[in-house]
């Protein structure tokens, strides 16, 4: 039996169990139904099930469980909060070959790469699990007249919304630092991939979440995710998807004095120098372009090439994209599968025509593979001006926009030049060089000679339209928590005395 037939067959009883029993939502450890909508594989477009689709009615009755489940969440000691997230980890672990075969044919992701994202997911809630127990802990900042000292406390239930691209993986990097530092959560999961955000809170509850700590709702944003931004029980809104959905909720949690947090688009740069190890550098910017479909926030959408290595460098890449395997993401072999859903193939497919009309040059790809499935053909741009919309939008494809550049100044000027600023990666052997680059990029992140590797513990988030905060480390408690201060008089300071005669 091929590979592909084997994780095909070890998918079908899953698959069948997901088509019987629907998706519904969860609220107070309940399954709660009601109208719902189908949820189709990108691979073939077969119907995978019925979701049930949520309403303002089912935010509210997921708010006010969050909001009953949170004075007993937050007075749970954090050790004992350490230990629950620890069993979490151990149950996705223990799951991690079921959540990723449902994770490729539910969102197209080549399966070499989701296997790695249930674990990934695991860590995620191991992390913050350790963090727990100190989560609360604040500093002394005495002066002359009083002890001054500082708390932090859990904001209260929190909204969590994400998008569809690696669902499993960004689900538990927001939901676990929230439960951690001892808030209870509404997640709304993308409507186009909802099958491991269901897989992840049945976990977290056999794993013993009590009832109403998390709760999640299903649907679309423009009614279960609009809600959940306005509803008054829920004090923050941790969101992860496009910047003009990121401006839309900060516009609807506005009457609620809502606390945001976005984690939006980026079209990122990486500046390739010509004394750079261009091996390396080669496989770098396929692999952070081509990976996960380009379904990716922080993939080198823009390739910035020095002039003079630019001939050798493009027909390299160009002769390696073209071999990029595409196929069934289930097949271990394939390291391209097909796009989300038909809309986005055609939002991705209309930047073909687009660069040809705009005079940048196909280098390979272009194309869309026959069959069914949302599949593209691995695609490069060359020639490309960074005025173009090729250079300017993001695309979340599989698709490479290269532009050259002459010197150090051109590249930074390039660099910057987009509304976003998410990543960017440096390659050049110049340690000098190396720091004066990025002391200029206007980027919340930048990898010099590497891929994006991510730490937890790094301060992970954009700037300009690609997002407001941080994740990773402390961060995230800085937005999941509110900070308390509290002085104590140590004697008796003259207090002014009004009212006297
Ligand atoms: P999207 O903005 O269309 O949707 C994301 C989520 O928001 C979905 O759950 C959707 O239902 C919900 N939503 C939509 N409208 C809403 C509204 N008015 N109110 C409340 N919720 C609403 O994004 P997408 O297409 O699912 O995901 C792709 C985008 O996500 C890309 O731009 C990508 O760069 C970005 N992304 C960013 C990061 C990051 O860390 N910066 C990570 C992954 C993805």
């Amino acid at each position: 039996m091929t590979d592909l037939a084997s994780n095909l067959e070890k998918l079908a009883p899953h698959l069948d169990r997901l088509k019987s029993k629907g998706i519904a939502h969860r609220i107070a450890g309940q399954d709660v139904t009601g109208a719902s909508f189908a949820n189709h594989s990108p691979v073939d477009g077969s119907v995978i099930c019925d979701v049930a689709r949520g309403t303002e009615a089912d935010i509210d009755a997921a708010a006010q469980a969050a909001k009953e489940a949170f004075p007993a969440w937050r007075d749970m000691p954090g050790t004992a909060r350490k230990k629950l997230l620890h069993a979490v980890a151990d149950a996705i672990e223990a799951n991690a070959e079921k959540i990723a075969l449902c994770e490729s044919w539910d969102t197209g992701q080549p399966i070499r790469f989701m296997a790695k994202a249930a674990l990934r997911g695991a860590e995620n809630f191991r992390f913050f699990a350790d963090r727990a127990p100190s989560a609360r802990d604040g500093q002394h900042l005495p002066s002359s007249t009083l002890m001054n000292v500082t708390t932090r406390v859990p904001i209260g239930p929190v909204g969590v919304i994400t998008p569809w691209n690696t669902p499993f993986m960004l689900s538990t990097w927001k939901i676990a630092p929230a439960l951690a530092a001892g808030c209870t959560v509404v997640h709304k999961p993308a409507e186009f991939s909802p099958v491991t955000a269901r897989l992840l809170i049945e976990i977290a509850e056999e794993a013993g979440l009590p009832p109403g700590v998390w709760n999640m709702v299903n649907g679309f944003g423009e009614d279960a995710g609009k809600a959940l931004t306005e509803h008054p029980a829920i004090k923050a809104i941790a969101f992860v998807g496009e910047s003009k959905t990121g401006a839309m909720i900060q516009a609807q949690g506005a009457p609620t004095l809502k606390r945001c947090h976005f984690e939006l688009g980026g079209k990122n740069p990486v500046v390739v120098f010509d004394d750079a190890d261009l091996p390396r550098a080669l496989d770098a910017a396929i692999f952070m372009i081509y990976s996960l479909n380009g379904e990716r926030c922080t993939s080198s959408s823009r390739l910035l090439v020095q002039e003079s290595i630019a001939e050798t460098f493009e027909a390299q890449l160009a002769e390696r994209v073209a071999k990029i395997r595409t196929g069934n993401p289930l097949d271990p072999q394939t390291e391209l599968g097909p796009l989300i859903h038909a809309t986005h193939h055609a939002k991705v497919t209309s930047y073909f025509a687009k660069a040809t009309e705009e005079g940048a040059t196909i280098a390979t790809g272009g194309t869309v593979p026959e069959g069914p499935g949302h599949y593209v053909a691995p695609t490069l741009f060359t020639g490309a001006r960074n005025d173009m919309a090729i250079a300017q939008e993001e695309i979340f494809g599989p698709v490479l926009t290269a532009i050259r550049f002459k010197d150090e100044e051109e590249a930074l000027q390039i660099a910057n030049d987009v509304p976003y600023g998410l990543t960017a990666y440096v390659w050049t052997q110049d340690i000098t060089r190396a720091m004066r680059v990025t002391d200029g990029l206007e980027a919340g992140m930048i990898w010099v000679n590497s891929e994006n590797v991510r730490h937890l513990p790094t301060p992970f988030g954009g700037l300009k339209a690609s997002g407001i905060g941080r994740d990773g480390g402390d961060w995230s408690f800085e937005f999941y928590m509110e900070q308390k201060h509290i002085g104590f008089a140590t004697g008796t300071h003259k207090i002014p005395r009004l009212g006297v005669s």
